[in-house]
C-alpha cells in the first residue's frame, strides 16, 4: 500500500532518526478476508443478511459493513424479528444447533466459517469419539470456542485457559480431602488466536496431572499458520529492528491482538493494543526511537496506515515500502 502524504503536527519533533517500522505480516488474515468476500458477495446478490454475533472484531468495518446491508443481530429470532430473510454464520464458527434455528425460522444460511475453525470442530468430535475427555485451550465466552464445544456435543469437554480453570486439582493416583484427578484420557485443542507459548506452557502442567497411572494426553496444536505468522514477525521485529514501543492495532475485542500485545511484553518491549489512532498517549512515544507496529487479524489497511500517519505526524519515518501487500493467491496450510 502507498504511504499517504501526511500533515506534518508543527509542535512535532523533527523526524530525525525516529522511525517507524511494521511487521512483515498483519492485519487482516485469510479467514477474515474470505469471510467477508463471502458476506459481501452475498448482500449485493441477495439483499440485506444478518451475521449471528460479531461478523468481525472491529467497530470500523462493521459501521461499513452496515452501510451495505450487512448487520448484525445477537441471535436467529432477532434476525427474524427484524425482517431479514438470510443469516450468516461468522468466521468463527458456530455450533449445530445455528443451522437448526435458521432452518425452523425459514431462513436461508450462509456459512463463512473459516476453514481452519471447521478443522478444529471437526477434531473436537474425533476425539470426543476416541474417548477423550477435551479441553479447549480458550477464552471460554468466545464464540469460536463455544462453537467447538458445541460441536464436540458431549458434558465431557470445557474450555480453561489456565489449569486452575479445571476441575481437577491433582495428578491421577491421588488421593485425600478434596481431591479431585483427571480422567485417564485427555485431549486438548487450542482457540486458533493463541500464544502458542503459552499453550506450551498449559499443556505440560495438565499433562503432568493426566500421565500417572496409565494416562494418556494428547496435545493438538491448532493455532491457526496465519496468526502463528503474526507472531513469529512480530518477534522478527523486535529483533531485527530493536523497536522501543509497539502498537497493536485491533478492535478490544479481538484476542489475536491482545495476544500480540502480549508476545510484545513478554518480549520486554513496552506494547500497547490500541484501536485507533487517538488512543496513542505522548507519554509513550518519549525515548521511543523505533516504534514497531502489528495488527490483528480483523484490522483494516486503513486503520493501520491511519496509526502510520498519526506518527508520522509525530515526526516519525514512515516505513520503507509502507505496508506489506496482499498476496491473493495465500491459502494456509489445513
Ligand atoms: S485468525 Fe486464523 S482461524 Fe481465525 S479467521 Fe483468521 S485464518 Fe481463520
Amino acid at each position: 500500500m502507498a504511504t499517504a502524504t501526511v500533515a506534518r503536527d508543527a509542535t512535532a519533533p523533527a523526524a530525525a532518526t525516529r522511525r517507524i517500522v511494521v511487521a512483515d505480516e498483519l492485519g487482516y488474515c485469510w479467514g477474515v478476508r474470505r469471510a467477508l468476500d463471502i458476506v459481501q458477495q452475498a448482500a449485493d446478490a441477495g439483499g440485506p443478511i444478518a451475521p449471528i454475533g460479531d461478523v468481525i472484531h472491529n467497530p470500523q468495518v462493521v459501521e461499513r459493513l452496515r452501510a451495505k446491508g450487512v448487520e448484525g443481530a445477537a441471535t436467529v429470532d432477532e434476525a427474524a424479528g427484524r425482517g431479514f430473510k438470510r443469516v450468516a454464520i461468522t468466521a468463527h464458527g458456530m455450533g449445530p444447533h445455528l443451522a437448526q434455528q435458521a432452518s425452523a425460522a425459514a431462513l436461508e444460511l450462509v456459512d463463512t466459517t473459516c476453514p481452519l475453525v471447521t478443522k478444529v470442530q471437526r477434531l473436537a468430535q474425533k476425539l470426543v469419539r476416541q474417548g477423550y475427555y477435551l479441553v479447549v485451550y480458550g477464552d471460554s465466552y468466545h464464540p469460536e470456542v463455544r462453537s467447538v464445544i458445541g460441536w464436540a456435543g458431549t458434558s465431557k469437554a470445557l474450555a480453561a485457559k489456565k489449569v486452575a480453570d479445571l476441575p481437577w486439582n491433582a495428578p491421577r493416583g491421588a488421593v485425600g480431602p478434596g481431591v479431585v484427578t483427571p480422567p485417564r484420557k485427555v485431549a486438548v485443542v487450542s482457540q486458533t488466536t493463541k500464544n502458542v507459548d503459552e499453550l506450551m506452557k498449559f499443556a505440560q502442567e495438565l499433562q503432568a496431572m493426566v500421565l500417572p497411572e496409565g494416562g494418556e494426553f494428547r496435545l493438538c496444536n491448532t493455532i491457526c499458520e496465519p496468526t502463528s505468522e503474526r507472531q513469529t514477525a512480530l518477534k522478527r521485529l523486535v529483533e531485527r529492528d530493536h523497536v522501543d514501543l509497539i502498537l497493536a492495532i485491533g478492535g478490544k475485542k479481538s484476542s489475536n491482538t491482545a495476544r500480540l500485545a502480549e508476545v510484545g511484553n513478554l518480549m520486554g518491549v513496552a506494547s500497547h493494543h490500541i484501536e485507533r489512532p487517538e488512543e496513542i498517549e505522548p507519554a509513550w512515544l518519549e525515548g521511543a526511537a523505533t516504534v514497531g507496529v502489528t495488527a490483528g487479524a480483523s484490522t483494516p489497511d486503513d486503520v493501520i496506515q491511519s496509526v502510520v500517519d498519526a506518527l508520522a505526524a509525530r515526526g516519525y519515518a514512515p516505513p520503507e515500502g509502507g505496508i506489506r501487500p496482499v498476496d491473493p493467491d495465500y491459502v494456509p496450510s489445513y
